[in-house]
């Protein structure tokens, strides 16, 4: 039922710090309510996403962030003091739909046992079955019961049979988004980018499309919080699905922030930008982009970097 992440981009964190910020974005958000919680970061020892060789670690727990957080305290395998110069960690509290509050329930959502693709989603997917079928059918074995896990192992499957190994993962993650069907606002990391030798390619992405409000959690609006300081360039863009707004950042640190809830940012950043249906934000290089996917009908509001209040 929320969705908080945090991306530093030369900035300098420990592994303690980067958990903290996770939780206590997550405990900003308790009040959506919610059945269990979970964080994916980067397992290793900070450097390797030089190396193009990260690992991810997922954990998990039900119950209030607090039990996550005692989870997270009984890891003897995990070392807080490593320090990430560059890091994305994901979290989230779940509000069941499908599937009993449990761990393995539990968001993050991954591709498979070596967690190559994950994902946190709000919402629900109203066509998971059909799509869980065709996915069985080409061997991927499920070991949730919840809609979710689906989104995490198509973009495995495109990933996998991508026609070339140049696509992006904001591409791969549009053409999933398009095989959804319900409500959702989704935020995935993967093994796979950073890719290509260059620095880093981050792998954040966020895409909402929202039908109906079914489901509670299925967010009215997404955000996207950036300490950067550039004012000018996404504002009123993108307005179709020709057009990518760009937000450059002259300096070569950042942070950014994304949570499906304002109130969870606040003490970090008041420059916010809201996502709208359709949207994809992704950050590559430090750099955030965000595109409007192709829908249908409707015309495109117009969007601006906000400052809150
Ligand atoms: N439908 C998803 C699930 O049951 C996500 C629920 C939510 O929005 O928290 O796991």
């Amino acid at each position: 039922c929320g969705i908080f992440a945090y991306l530093n981009y030369h900035v300098p964190r420990t592994r303690r710090d980067i958990l903290e910020i996770l939780l206590k974005g997550l405990r900003r958000l308790e009040y959506r309510g919610y059945d269990s919680a979970g964080v994916g970061i980067d397992g290793g020892n900070g450097k390797e996403w030089e190396s193009n060789a990260k690992s991810i670690q997922l954990i998990k727990q039900r119950g209030k962030v607090k039990a996550l957080d005692e989870e997270i305290n009984k890891q003897q395998d995990i070392d807080l003091d490593v320090e990430f110069d560059v890091h994305l960690g994901i979290a989230h509290t779940r509000w069941a739909t499908h599937g009993v509050p449990s761990p393995v329930n539990s968001h993050p959502q991954r591709s498979d046992k070596s967690n190559e693709f994950i994902v946190i989603h709000n919402g629900i997917i109203t066509n998971y079955k059909d799509l869980r079928k065709f996915l069985e059918s080409k061997g991927y074995e499920f070991e949730s019961e919840t809609d979710t896990e689906t989104i995490a192992k198509l973009v495995k499957y495109m990933y996998d049979n991508r026609e070339s190994d140049d696509i992006n993962f904001a591409t791969l993650v549009e053409r999933v988004t398009q095989q959804l069907e319900g409500a959702f606002a989704l935020v995935f990391k993967s093994v796979h980018y950073p890719g290509e030798a260059i620095k880093f390619f981050i792998d954040l992405l966020i895409a909402v499309v929202q039908e109906g409000k079914s489901h509670s959690c299925a967010l009215p609006f997404f955000s996207v919080f950036s300490a950067g300081k550039d004012k000018k360039s996404c504002s009123a863009l993108p307005r179709t699905d020709q057009d990518t707004c760009l937000f450059p950042v002259d300096e070569k640190a950042v942070e950014y922030y994304f949570a499906s809830d304002a109130s969870a940012v606040i003490e970090h950043t008041n420059r916010v930008i809201f996502l709208e249906d359709d949207d994809v934000a992704a950050v590559m290089d430090g750099r955030l982009s965000i595109h409007r996917i192709k829908r249908k009908t409707g015309d495109y509001p117009a969007r601006a970097i906000q400052t809150l209040q």
